[in-house]
């Protein structure tokens, strides 16, 4: 069970993030240099057809939440990309001299303006690039202007505290080994077992803030279906953080020593196989950027959570006590998870093992619509309508399925999920994936 009282405090604490942040102080001149060093490093060649593919067609804007919720012009999905373009245009384009004619200069006011436009109206979600008939990733794009905005210091103050305070102190929310420890004692007062720095397992088992502060059940339920499985596995206090604020932030820096302690550990007890919490930005930090220090992939298997238990259950190792077929189930998919990371059978897997009455929603799976609160959104404050009114097509796309449950495997997704549900009384069940797995183990012997 969720403790409101505590998710009431950790929204308050949300209220004043911003207050610990310690802005960097540069000149205009300063920032547009930062920024648009960081973009020329970036366009690539991908990046660069990219930018000069786009026909106006507007596909991207009917696919993006943000844009279908206010039909709101500078929410156009390849609008978010138009500074970047510029830059290429005048700078690093085969025609740079002759189009810097006819090119305005970017300036900070517009840096200031795009901040809005990458951070608090843009998830990262990749839904727009569904629609686009050039296929061009305006996602990535978006992450380098993050990037660039990040090294010009005009970074969202919510996401710049935090960052600071991962990359300063190496905690989250004040989140460090001590309240993770406190959490694991928590945890075995209940009869879980909880191996915690262990020299050697198989398995690596990272957690999140929002799991030791709020959502301890889904870690409690993770636990019990590695030891139900007789697996042998560990959590590491120097290496157990998931959420990247690096990644969030556009803090390539931060995001890739965030990364390394994680890979570092599990290197250290020689772990075949890493598995995630339910955090949708935590799977491509680690899955896809997560490198060893020389560049090579990771030796090592990294899954989330949900893909985890359903391949357990598509293998026939993980069995479960199905239910009576009562109770009415959806299913939101993570963007990172399933549009990025294509976990889509796996958390299906799962759900049908429950024995429950699935009900797809429209649109599904590598098409479902982002519930708006992912890419470190949820954090912004001063982004909360805007999100609400994207999230009233999430609802209205559960609603229509008839669900008296919507399961997810995202964190953040919970975390807006119930932000919403307590603004709108939406009384729709609000459900870990693990969570329902693990209600479901059968009893030992
Ligand atoms: S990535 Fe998602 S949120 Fe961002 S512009 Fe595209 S559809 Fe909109
Ligand atoms: S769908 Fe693609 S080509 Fe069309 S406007 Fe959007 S980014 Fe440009």
């Amino acid at each position: 069970m969720i403790d409101m009282t505590v998710f009431k405090q950790f929204q308050e604490a949300i209220r004043h993030l911003g207050e610990m942040a310690q802005p960097e102080s540069l000149t205009d001149a300063q920032r547009l240099a930062r920024a648009k060093a960081v973009m020329h490093a970036k366009t690539d060649r991908a990046l660069a057809l990219d930018l000069e593919a786009c026909v106006n067609c507007g596909y991207c804007s009917e696919a993006c939440h943000f844009y279908q919720s206010t039909h709101d012009p500078k929410y156009t999905p390849t609008r978010k990309l138009d500074l970047l373009r510029r830059v290429h245009a005048r700078e690093t384009s085969a025609f740079a001299p002759l189009r810097r004619l006819y090119t305005p200069d970017i300036t900070v006011d517009e840096l200031q303006q795009w901040q809005e436009l990458v951070y608090d109206s843009c998830t990262e979600c990749g839904r727009c690039s569904m629609a686009c008939p050039m296929g061009i990733n305006i996602a990535r794009g978006v992450n380098v202007m993050r990037e660039a905005l990040s090294q010009a210091g005009l970074v969202p103050l919510e996401l710049m505290a935090v960052a600071q305070e991962q990359a300063g102190r190496g905690t989250v929310f004040g989140v460090g080994p001590k309240e993770l420890a406190g959490c694991v004692q928590a945890l075995r007062a209940q009869g879980i077992a909880i191996p915690l720095d262990e020299p050697q397992a198989d398995v690596m088992l990272v957690t999140t803030v929002i799991d030791v502060l709020l959502f301890q059940d889904a870690l409690a339920a993770t636990a019990r279906i590695l030891n139900h499985l007789g697996l042998k596995w560990t959590l590491r206090s120097a290496g157990f953080e998931a959420a990247n604020f690096g990644l969030l932030s556009g803090n390539e820096a931060l995001q890739k020593a965030a990364s390394k302690r994680l890979v570092d550990e599990a290197l250290t007890i020689g772990a075949r196989t890493l598995i995630l919490p339910e955090c949708g930005h935590a799977y491509p930090a680690l899955r896809w950027e997560g490198r060893l220090d020389d560049g090579r992939p990771l030796p090592f298997e990294v899954l989330a959570a949900s893909e985890f238990v359903g391949r357990e259950i598509q293998a026939g190792r993980l069995q479960l006590q199905a239910g009576d077929g009562s109770a009415k189930l959806t299913y939101h998919d993570a963007c990172k998870l399933a549009r990025h990371g294509g976990v889509i059978d796996e958390p299906r897997a799962a759900l049908q093992a429950l024995g429950a009455d699935f009900r797809e929603g429209t649109p599904t799976a590598e098409l479902n619509w982002c519930c708006g609160g992912g890419a470190g959104a949820f954090l912004i404050n001063r982004a909360a309508p805007l999100r609400h009114k994207a999230w009233e097509i999430k609802r209205e796309q559960i609603d229509a399925t008839g669900a008296d449950t919507v399961v997810l495997s995202c964190a953040s997704c919970r975390l807006n999920f119930m932000e919403a549900a307590e603004i709108d009384q939406w009384p729709t069940r609000i459900a870990s994936l693990v969570e329902l797995v693990a209600e479901r183990l059968p009893p030992e012997h």
